[in-house]
Order: structure tokens, then sequence, then C-alpha cells
């Protein structure tokens, strides 16, 4: 799997990807959003604007000076985690645009313990859509059509949105270059992670302009890349499961141990995803519910049948 990091995030200017399409980078850098969160400016006449980003004075002056005047008809939204949806607000009052998105924050799942809530710190509980856009949703504007393709994994109301007619592809935190999403309970699912990496395999996209850092230059073969990597975690987690380890931190401390420590919370909840879907189809096992400090063992085998 070959990553690209190399970005130059020019913070507080437009960057022209292509024609029609300009990029702003959000001063917001850190070990998960890499340079910043990116919005990118639609249109030449009447603009769409994607992804406002976090809450950020500098961030909104930016994105207005980038106008350069032209009207803002829709503010899309790819998902609610803190470094994309808050901002919305703001713009939307300064622009008078609509929101467009899925739908309020919600976990991928019905929550099981406040212990849950706690660890989903990253959802922003506060943005309404004015728009709720399903899979296959459109919205055109003045010169631009987008459509949205319904990606849940990465956040439960994830969409990626297509620009008609062009081959781009607006892929959100879902598939971006420089580096693997995080796939986090209870907003994250690894299930719908990779059932929304097949979707995006069955298109014929030429290029996606994430989130996050640099645009996917060939889809295809990276979608393929990401399956194949995951897959190769999930055999790494089940053969510690295997091998006798029982606790997340463990497994965590044996697969990342060239990760930054940082991140390590961030590993436990991939691992805690991976096991979560091993769990739903019964190669590995645990008491009650899946949690983060569940004790896993592996899947019991039938025994041999006995003829008497
Ligand atoms: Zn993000």
């Amino acid at each position: 799997m070959e990553f690209d990091t190399e970005f130059a995030p020019a913070y507080g200017h437009p960057v022209e990807v292509l024609s029609g399409v300009s990029r702003l980078t959000a001063p917001n850098p850190s070990p998960f959003t890499f340079h910043g969160t990116n919005t990118y400016l639609v249109g030449d006449t009447t603009l769409a604007i994607i992804d406002p980003g976090p809450e950020s004075d500098d961030h909104l002056d930016a994105i207005l000076a980038a106008t350069a005047g032209r009207p803002v008809s829709h503010i899309f939204v790819t998902h609610t985690h803190r470094d994309h949806s808050p901002l919305a607000a703001r713009l939307k009052e300064r622009t008078g645009a609509l929101t467009v998105a899925e739908g309020p924050h919600r976990p991928a799942r019905a929550i099981r313990t406040s212990e849950a809530d706690r660890l989903d710190a990253s959802g922003d509980m506060t943005f309404r859509p004015d728009i709720r856009l399903d899979d296959g949703g459109r919205i055109e504007g003045d010169g631009w059509s987008l459509s949205a393709i319904s990606t849940p994994g990465h956040c439960a109301n994830h969409l990626a949105f297509g620009l008609d007619g062009t081959g781009v592809l607006f892929s959100g935190d879902h598939v971006m270059a420089w580096s693997t999403t995080i796939v986090a309970p209870p907003d994250g699912s690894m299930a719908d992670y990779m059932a929304s990496l097949d979707r995006l395999l069955e298109r014929d996209d030429r290029v996606y302009l994430p989130g996050h850092g640099g645009p996917v230059k060939e889809p295809q073969a990276f979608l393929r890349g990401l399956r194949a990597h995951r897959k190769m975690r999930e055999r790494a987690i089940l053969e510690r499961v295997l091998g006798g380890d029982r606790l997340i931190p463990d497994i965590v401390a044996a697969i990342y141990r060239t990760t930054d420590p940082k991140l390590h919370g961030a590993a436990g909840l991939s691992v805690l995803a991976h096991l979560e879907d091993l769990v739903a189809r019964g190669l590995v096992q645990t008491d009650g519910s899946v949690e983060i400090d569940s004790l896993f063992r592996p899947a019991a085998k039938p025994s041999p049948v006995s003829i008497a």
C-alpha cells in the first residue's frame, strides 16, 4: 500500500485543483487531520462549498475571501466530524446558503453504554442540514451538479459527492491518499466501511478529492489496495486472538509496535471495529456486547459429531 504524503497546504489561499474546483485547507493540522481539513469551492459563478471545516475565524475569513464576492447557494457536508461540519453554521449565516448532508450525527449502531458516548467526542452533535440527501440524491447548481453516494464506515452519515459528468469524486474521509481512514465505533463500522469500498469500486471515477491531503489519482487500484490492507490487518488481529490475546490493548501493542503511541487510542478503536465485525461473522467470541474492554476468544470449533 503506497500512500502519498506530498502536500502543500497553502493555508489561507485557494489552490485550483481542476477547472472550476479549488481547495482551501483549514489551519487544523494534527496526526488525525494531516495538514488540515480540505474545503472545496465548486463552480464559477454561483458556488457550492464542500466541507466548511472546523470552527475557525481564520478559515471562515479565507473561505469568504476565496468566494471573491460570488454567491454561495449550497454548503455540502460529507460527514459530521468536528473537523468538517461546525463552520457550516457561520458560513450559512454569512452567505445565506443551504446546508446539505445525509443527516445529523448518529452512531452506526445502537449505543450500548455511556462509555461509547464518551468515545464519540469527535462528533458534531449540533449540525442539522437544511436539505437531507440519501444515496443517489442530487443537487443541481449553477454550472455544476453533485450526486450523493452513501459511504458509511468512517462515520455513519458519510456521503461522497460525485461531480456529475466529470469523473471527479469528493471522497471526504472515506478514501484519502495520505493514509487509511479511522474506523472507530460508535459512529464508525468496519462492515459498513468495507461495503462502502466495494460501492466505490463499482464506479469509474478518474480522480478523488479527499477531506485531507492531495488527490487520489488512480482510485480503482487504490481502493483494491485499501481493501487488501484491511484484510491483512483483520488476519493479524484474528491471529493474535487465536494465539491467546484477550484484550484490545495487548493486540494493539503487538500489531502497532511501530506506530506513534499517541495514536494507540485510535488504533484500539480500529481493532475494536475489526473485532466487532469478526464477532458478527462468528470468527471471534465475547460475552455480551462488543466493548473496548471486552474479553475476546476464538470462536469455539463445532465439536465432532460422535456416533454412538
Ligand atoms: Zn476529517
